[in-house]
């Protein structure tokens, strides 16, 4: 009697969410909060939207997880992969190498800020973050500083999930339970320039956090390694902000005290932020560049470490010395992922994306103007692509919302009954959407993210 009645009021999505939940365990997620929410299952992609297979669609805000940059199934990157497909999809990258992976490191070299002249890949995030802290202590160690063995991060960090990332990172709710597993590090404040007290400026609180860094490589610089930042936005950690300023007395820093600079672009990199990297808002090089999200455009996995000839010559020896960097993944600079990144750079190459960007992000700032006045929100704040909007229970004093209260999950919740993926980090909604976003989409999008506060701030 039950299974006749499910059978007549079944949808297609009620069937794969079935078979999904019965076999599959997904990412960040407590899986018994699937009880109530559904998980919804994508048929297929267009643009900027997903549909579902009872013919919903939503509006992907958040390009899916941020590594979306021209719409999903993009016609121009699939051609490329299909292309590739049928030449090499795979080949070993020690001792052997393809057209696309040294294509790729030609132009990730000429694109990135002066004097990153080595391309080193993984294929995620978190392991090539893994590569940047391997090779910035073996460069120290090469050179005899075998001291240097500790990493600062900064404040509010995220760099992913693997042993070491997490390590440098600081999300509480991702890395407590695991912190016997971690290795130590050293952390510094955060430029964040939302805790900046009322007479403060960006600049003022960038000044500020680089003393606090600076106190700390005075005293230890011998035994650290590197210092490691998201640069110009702290993603994961609800879109923290800082100013330009605040990287430039870092790279000086890092001179001073001796300590590599790595810039973890893996989410700000590839024009999400105004500039192609964040660094070149600061006219910076780091030590090391790490890449990934956006490098495919959004369709394969693919990471890449960009270092610097000073770094790679300390490597540089016979192989009885023993100083090379020994680190290998099995899909290492897969040729599939680096067509897909061709087609991606290509398609900033042949259209003016920053450009455009420019105008979509006015639209999107003035879309969302209005919630700076909203009772319940602390903040609006943007940097080029990235738009967050901060809910809380006290706008005099800034006091958030409890956690255990979830009111990103109601705006979530409220997102997915109106055509949009808005999935908020915590209390911060934002968006990080597809370059390929219309102006009438962003409106669209405003109107369903202003309800949904409206919503998830009642009582
Ligand atoms: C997503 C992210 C990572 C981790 O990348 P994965 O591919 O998810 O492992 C690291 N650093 C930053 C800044 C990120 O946003």
């Amino acid at each position: 009697m039950a299974a006749e009645t499910a059978a007549v009021t079944d949808s297609i999505n009620a069937a794969w969410s079935r078979r999904d939940l019965d076999v599959l365990w997904h990412p960040c997620t407590q899986m018994k909060d699937h009880e109530r929410l559904p998980v919804i299952p994508i048929a297929r992609g267009e643009g900027v939207w997903l549909y579902d297979f009872d013919g919903r669609r939503y509006l992907d805000a958040v390009s899916s997880w941020w590594v979306n940059l021209f719409g999903h199934a993009n016609p121009f990157i699939a051609a490329r992969i299909k292309q590739q497909l049928d030449t090499l999809e795979h080949v070993l990258l020690a001792g052997f190498t393809h057209a696309p992976v040294i294509e790729l490191s030609e132009r990730l070299v000429k694109l990135t800020p002066d004097g990153l002249s080595r391309v080193f890949y993984a294929d995620n995030g978190s392991s090539a973050i893994e590569v940047a802290l391997k090779m910035s202590y073996h460069a120290w160690r090469n050179q005899g500083a075998k001291r240097k063995t500790k990493f600062v991060c900064l404040e509010h960090s995220y760099h992913g999930e693997t042993l070491g990332a997490l390590s440098v990172g600081d999300v509480s709710l991702f890395k407590a339970t695991y912190q016997p597993l971690l290795m130590e590090v050293l952390k510094a404040p955060s430029p964040d320039c939302s805790a900046r007290a009322p007479h403060e400026s960006c600049a003022d609180v960038a000044r500020r956090a680089a003393a606090g860094l600076e106190a700390l490589l005075a005293e230890q610089h011998e035994e650290i390694s590197a210092v490691i930042i998201e640069p110009l936005v702290q993603c994961a950690s609800g879109m923290r902000m800082h100013d330009p300023l605040y990287l430039r007395l870092l790279r000086e820093l890092c001179d001073r005290y001796q300590v590599h600079l790595i810039a973890d672009e893996i989410a700000v990199g590839f024009g999400r932020t105004g500039t192609l990297f964040a660094c070149e808002q600061a006219g910076i090089t780091p030590d090391f560049m790490v890449l990934s999200k956006g490098l495919t455009g959004g369709f394969l996995p693919l990471a890449a470490v960009l270092t610097t000839d000073a770094v790679y010559r300390v490597f540089y020896d016979d192989y009885e010395k023993l100083s090379a960097f020994l680190h290998s993944h099995s899909y290492t600079g897969n040729p599939l992922a680096c067509a897909a990144a061709l087609a991606t750079l290509d398609l900033f190459e042949q259209t003016d994306v920053l450009g455009a960007n420019r105008r979509l992000s006015q639209v999107m700032g003035e879309a969302t103007a209005g919630l700076a006045d909203h009772p319940r929100v602390a903040e609006v704040r943007q940097r080029g692509m990235i738009l967050a909007i901060e809910m809380v229970q006290d706008k005099a004093t800034r006091t958030p919302y409890p956690w255990q209260e979830r009111r990103g999950l109601r705006v979530f919740e409220h997102g997915l009954a109106h055509e949009a993926l808005l999935r908020p980090l915590g209390n911060v909604v934002y968006w990080m959407p597809p370059y390929v976003i219309t102006e009438d989409e962003i409106a669209m999008l405003a109107a369903v993210t202003r309800a949904g506060i409206d919503v998830a701030t009642r009582g």
